[in-house]
């Protein structure tokens, strides 16, 4: 089954009902749901959509892999790491294709962001896994110990869902925790695939676990479990609200990757034009369903209208259509639904006096949740189209009266992810970025580096905790304090008053 897996998912033939326990998938019975292609609104797939009748022995199973796999050497669980990417890399046609047919995203950027950029996600946790101070001494004589806090429960969105996945199950192998991944709804084949890979690479039984449901049902079942130690979600504020609750009433440790309205400020001594076109091109990554997107674009007052029709003209070179073409650039929005919201959003701008410049069209298309990407100016700062999260294709250009102005409208949001910097002094744009309260700033355009180790998450209402690089490692461990320690007072002796910072890495 599981070497012969990719091939079946890529022809879209996936065992039905099946889920992935215990180390191998299995067939269940009850309820089923359609994969639907959002390109060609045709099923796909049709995969188990299970409840709480599977809880107890996925939980179980995850105890059993928790037992050993925290047993494990780092180097041991930094090499598994290493050979998830491997296969990752091996199968990476594929898994783009599965990302492009689940979601509709470009099959380039599917393959970028949905298999490279997780390949670099899983190497470089493995790398840090490896220089981590799992066992350090502190100035008073004790040892600093870190522990895999145990079994993780990992809910995600649809949205980069291979990429998503990766940054919790990652960080969570290499401290030592096992996992149980509850993927959204509209993307099961892709975390289906992760297992099969994981499986491949020779993860132990139990240790990674994917079970496919509702997140009404299977994902509330699991949550009220209360049978994890940490319970890591991505999406929507009003899921993560709940979620934090329950793990607050459960004492159990959450990280919440939740929205954004991220604001793009380019003050007035920037370069207007690649200000505009580049944060255009970030904004509509992924046809804007992206948590961290630029969708507020703040230039100085007496520049919106240029800044506008500069967006307009880069809004309308996309070339929207099949997704699994290289030269498409944007594909439809991952469902009706979600296509829906954002007509509404234009609509009620439109009534509230907006000015759509561009976009908003849905008739052109006969199949397909397609919309073409907008951009919006003349909203006021509290209007809905200013203020909410769209999840779509949506730029809306709003004007600031000065330095000090642009800050305050940057920061008058609920959300706090992300925001962008655009200026010719880098001096002012540094010191820009460090009033933007917001767990990640940009300046002048630069993208994820190479290497993705920079903390991912949010202030405010964006979220609880932060992903990527040595920070996701630390929502997956425990602390031990370790007083008077004999193993470290023998050996170490003169090292006694090293911080827990530069201390000796006494145990891997
Ligand atoms: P969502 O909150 O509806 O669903 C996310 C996951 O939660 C899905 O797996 C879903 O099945 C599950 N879920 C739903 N109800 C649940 C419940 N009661 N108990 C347990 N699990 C439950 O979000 P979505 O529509 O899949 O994703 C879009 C949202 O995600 C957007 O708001 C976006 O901003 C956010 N997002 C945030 C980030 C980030 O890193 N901050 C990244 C991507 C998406």
């Amino acid at each position: 089954m599981t070497a012969t897996m990719p091939q079946r998912v890529t022809a879209i033939t996936l065992p039905e009902r099946s889920v992935f326990i215990d180390g191998s998938f299995r067939e269940v019975d009850g309820a089923t749901a359609a994969v639907v292609n959002p390109a060609t609104e045709e099923t796909i797939a049709t995969v188990a959509s299970v409840g709480a009748e599977i809880v107890e022995s996925v939980l179980a199973a995850a105890r059993r892999g928790f037992e050993t796999w925290s047993r494990t050497s780092v180097s041991d669980r930094a090499d598994a790491l290493d050979r998830i990417a491997d296969a990752m890399e091996r199968h990476g046609a594929e898994l783009a294709a599965i990302a492009t047919s689940e979601i509709g995203m470009p099959i380039r950027d599917a393959r970028a962001g949905q298999v490279d950029l997780p390949v670099r996600v899983l190497r470089s946790t493995a790398a840090i896994a490896r220089e981590y101070p799992w066992d350090r001494r502190d100035g008073a004589g004790s040892s600093i110990v870190r522990e895999a806090a145990g079994v993780v429960l990992a809910i995600t969105p649809w949205n980069f869902p291979v990429h998503q996945i990766i940054t919790k199950l990652a960080p969570a192998l290499a401290a030592g925790c096992s996992i149980i991944l509850k993927p959204a709804e509209l993307t099961p084949l892709t975390a289906l695939f992760v297992a099969a890979l994981c499986d491949e690479a020779g993860i132990p039984r139990g240790v990674v676990n994917v079970v496919t449901g509702r997140g009404s049902v299977l994902g509330e079942a699991l949550l009220q479990s209360r049978g994890y130690e940490v319970v890591t979600f991505t999406g929507s504020l009003a899921v993560g609200r709940h979620i934090g609750a329950v793990a607050g009433d459960a004492i159990v440790r959450a990280t919440l990757e939740l929205g954004g309205k991220s604001p793009a400020i380019v003050l007035a001594d920037a370069d207007l034009q690649t200000a505009v076109e580049t944060t255009v091109r970030n904004c509509f990554v992924n046809a804007g369903q992206k948590c961290n997107a630029p969708t507020r674009l703040l230039v100085p007052r007496e520049r919106t209208d240029e800044a506008a029709q500069i967006a307009a003209r880069v809004a309308e070179s996309y070339v929207i259509g099949d997704p699994t073409k290289e030269s498409t650039t944007m594909g439809p929005m991952v469902s009706a639904a979600q296509r829906d919201i954002v007509s509404g959003f234009l609509g009620d701008a439109a009534e509230q006096g907006a000015r759509i410049v561009t976009g908003g069209e849905r008739d052109r298309w006969n199949r397909g949740f397609f919309i073409s990407p907008a951009i919006v100016s003349n909203a006021s700062r509290d209007s809905r189209i200013a203020v909410d999260e769209v999840f779509g294709p949506v730029l809306t250009v709003l004007g600031y009266d000065g330095e000090a102005d642009a800050v305050t409208l940057a920061n008058d949001s609920e959300y706090g992810l992300s925001a962008e910097v655009w200026s010719a002094d880098p001096g002012k744009a540094s010191a820009v970025a460090r009033q933007i309260r917001a767990g990640q700033v940009r300046i002048n355009g630069v993208r994820t580096p190479a290497l993705p180790v920079s903390p991912f998450g949010g202030y405010k209402r964006s979220g609880l905790g932060r992903e990527l690089g040595v920070f996701a490692l630390d929502e997956f461990v425990e602390i031990k304090a370790v007083l008077g320690d004999p193993i470290l007072d023998a050996g170490t002796g003169a090292d006694a008053a090293v911080n827990v910072a530069s201390g000796p890495v006494v145990r891997a």
